[in-house]
């Protein structure tokens, strides 16, 4: 529980276990408590693997210098896991670090944002955008409520103002739309049979001409 608010913010490695419960394609995500347990899951997985800061205090991973991408063999995961442990406890001195998380580096792909926040009046809403400048400044973004139709997911992907980036560009792939609705379609299902959670933040999911996959993942649940 964070003291002010009283609510629980999820870890990523958490958040991800529920969202691939509720059928939506995740990176598989293990936690390592050490340097070596990182190196070994890394070795499991197969380079190039992500590392990030495992910890409920910290939010945003990348502000505090908690991730790190494209790691291609053992010596950069030791280096690695030893620089995010150093910069977080210093960004966030006091946070309780449980370890980092290891994941597989997924391919270059078109980025989107998925989530479910709470209006006052409608309740729970399902929302899409483009990654990046997309979402934070243009605000070009598309809300349903909760329970969503196919129609819904439909309309949602293609009344962006962005649309034409998931055609391809810049070398690109096409972008498989109809995934992208199963995954909106999917998380209000899960949502809709799901009571406590405040917030969901699927940032990014990284989609492709066949799949998609969730990179990244915040939940916090209601009080
Ligand atoms: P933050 O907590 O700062 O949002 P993220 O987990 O989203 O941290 O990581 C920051 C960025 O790193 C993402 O926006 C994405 O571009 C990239 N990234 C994270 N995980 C992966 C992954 N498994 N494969 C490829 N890129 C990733
Ligand atoms: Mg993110």
């Amino acid at each position: 529980m964070t003291k002010e608010e009283n609510r629980r913010v999820l870890t990523e490695i958490e958040a991800k276990q529920m969202l691939t419960e509720a059928g939506i394609n995740c990176t598989t995500t293990r936690l390592a408590s050490s340097r070596e347990e990182a190196v070994s899951i890394s070795e499991e997985i197969g380079y190039p693997v992500v590392l990030k800061v495992s910890s409920e205090d910290i939010t945003h991973k990348s502000d505090s210098g908690g991730v790190k991408i494209d790691l291609p063999d053992s010596a950069a995961v030791e280096k690695a896991h030893d620089e995010i442990i150093a910069s977080c406890s210093a960004y966030a001195p006091g946070a309780k670090i449980e370890g980092v998380s290891v994941q597989p580096m997924a391919r270059k792909g078109t980025e989107v944002i998925i989530g479910m926040t709470r209006d006052d009046s409608f309740g729970p809403v399902i929302m899409f955008g483009l990654g990046g400048i997309f979402v934070e400044i243009l605000k070009d973004v598309a809300f349903r409520i909760v329970p969503l139709e196919q129609k819904d997911a439909e309309e949602m992907i293609s009344e962006i103002k962005g649309k034409k980036l998931l055609e391809g560009y810049r070398g690109l792939e096409p972008v498989n739309v109809a995934c992208l609705q199963q995954m909106l379609l999917k998380l209000s299902d899960f949502v809709h049979a799901t009571p406590g959670i405040e917030e969901i933040d699927m940032n990014p999911v990284i989609a492709y001409r066949n799949d998609a996959v969730v990179v990244d993942a915040r939940i916090i649940l209601s009080s």
